[in-house]
């Protein structure tokens, strides 16, 4: 937690500790930066050692379609490529049609035995999405 200054602090905010700017009994907060703050830290999960378990599992996926797909916009590469880099393809964070979404990277298999590699339009992972 941020400590305020030297200056003495009679009505701290419960997040960052700073005199709260025109203090009333019933205000605990700065302002609803602070107050959001607060309770997203209280309310996080805590990753048990499964879930950090999977979530390297997760991790080691991007990071491989990550390395592949470099600065493009989309790469085709073959299934041995994505093997040889152990590649686990159980692993996916969302799956719309044939598309294998891995955080903000996907796969698709091609009629053509190729993989797609490309990026998940940012509406699909952050809302505005609706699947058909
Ligand atoms: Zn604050």
């Amino acid at each position: 937690m941020a400590k305020a200054s030297t200056q003495k602090v009679e009505h701290p905010c419960q997040h960052c500790g700073k005199e709260i700017p025109n203090w009333r009994s019933n205000k605990k907060f700065c302002d609803e930066v602070c107050k959001f703050k607060f309770y997203n830290k209280k309310n996080r999960v805590v990753l048990d050692e499964d879930m950090k378990h999977i979530h390297g599992l997760l991790a080691d996926n991007y990071e491989i379609l990550k390395s592949l797909i470099g600065e493009e916009r989309t790469v085709d590469v073959s299934y041995r490529a994505l093997e040889e880099m152990k590649f686990d393809f159980q692993f996916v964070t969302q799956v719309i049609g044939s598309y294998h979404n891995i955080y903000t990277l996907s796969w698709l298999k091609l009629d053509n035995g190729l993989y797609r590699i490309s990026r998940v339009p940012r509406k699909t992972y952050r809302g505005g999405y609706t699947i058909k």
